[in-house]
């Protein structure tokens, strides 16, 4: 069933939410999600509708002015500072990231083609931008994904990767074959921009609570979803 990855306090008093779905809790993958989701009770403390994004592995922030808005936009994070407006990722094996800084939150889709094309820079960038805050305080919660023991890897993108990152990517699967470390990245994306990281560390190949596309070639997808709620507000 769903769990509740984090809930922060904001410096308004307001409350950040992110929960993340498991396959128990349906295919979030087409179609309308309030269609799709059963009625788990986390699930449905999110509130509607939410923001879905048509993921294709860029940089693009889609910004979210009012719940449900920027719906269907190409892009692979989405911004926002509205209260009830949820925003949601779909995924498999690739990294849920959710930002939340001191108004604003954003989620971002870190796969590995996301994470070379900078989407956790340019998230990072956007919830700053009117946060009036270039430094600390930024968290980065992040989501299940595929482990280095389960992602075995071209040495080829593989060398790439380690140009942007660093040789932390470097990694072995459990067979003791060339495999990237996603999480690492992101540590190191994260480190660079001084931002502080919350990670779960479940593993989607390892775990069958979580659709993996590796494990089984699935088409099917959790969610995260982060959003903003009212809490006792300093006025
Ligand atoms: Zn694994």
């Amino acid at each position: 069933m769903a769990r509740e990855l984090t809930r922060r306090s904001l410096p308004s008093g307001r409350i950040a939410r992110v929960v993340m779905s498991e396959a128990a809790d349906g295919d979030i993958a087409v179609g309308s999600p309030e269609h799709s989701v059963p009625c788990d009770r986390l699930i449905g403390e999110a509130p509607r509708p939410w923001t879905f994004l048509e993921q294709v592995h860029g940089a693009a922030v889609a910004e979210v002015d009012r719940p449900g808005a920027a719906t269907g936009t190409r892009a692979d994070a989405a911004v926002t500072e509205v209260v009830g407006a949820t925003l949601s990722l779909r995924v498999a094996d690739c990294v849920p990231v959710a930002l939340i800084g001191k108004q604003r939150i954003a989620v971002a889709h870190a796969g590995w083609r996301g994470l070379a094309s900078g989407v956790l820079d340019a998230a990072v960038d956007a919830v700053r931008l009117s946060d009036g805050d270039s430094s600390g305080s930024l968290v980065a919660v992040v989501g299940p994904h595929i482990g280095s023991c389960c992602y075995e890897f071209g040495l080829n993108d593989l060398t790439g990767i380690v140009d942007l990152f660093g040789p932390a990517v470097l990694a072995e699967t459990r067979k003791g074959r060339p495999a990237l470390d996603l999480a690492a990245g992101v540590g190191v994306a994260m480190d660079r921009r001084g931002v502080a990281v919350i990670a779960d560390g479940t593993c989607t190949c390892c775990d069958n609570r979580y659709w993996s596309f590796r494990a089984t070639g699935t088409t099917s997808r959790q969610a995260m979803l982060a959003w903003i709620e009212h809490g006792s507000e300093v006025v």
